[in-house]
């Protein structure tokens, strides 16, 4: 049972183009950017943007920089092991 969410704009829910392979491939290709934020059990989700929301983003966030970044520096590391702690 493995829900794997399209990638869509966190903004704006367009689905992000189609791609074959890992998820930062979109980025360059596409414009695409991944941020990361978390949920409410703090945990890490991936928060894809197309390019116009990405702006936007960028422009109410007001820090730029590291963002841009972030995409290029996604690791597809697994998250780290759950430790006992689920609810
Ligand atoms: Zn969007």
């Amino acid at each position: 049972m493995t829900t794997e969410n399209p990638r869509e704009c966190f903004d704006c829910k367009a689905i992000a183009p189609d791609t074959e392979t890992a998820h930062t491939l979109i980025s360059p290709r596409f414009g695409w950017r991944l941020s990361r934020g978390r949920n409410e059990a703090g945990e890490f989700v991936p928060e894809w943007r197309c390019p116009k929301c990405w702006r936007e983003h960028k422009r109410s966030k007001g820090t730029a920089a590291s963002g841009e970044f972030a995409a290029a520096m996604v690791t597809p590391s697994p998250p780290p092991s759950k430790s006992g702690r689920e609810r």
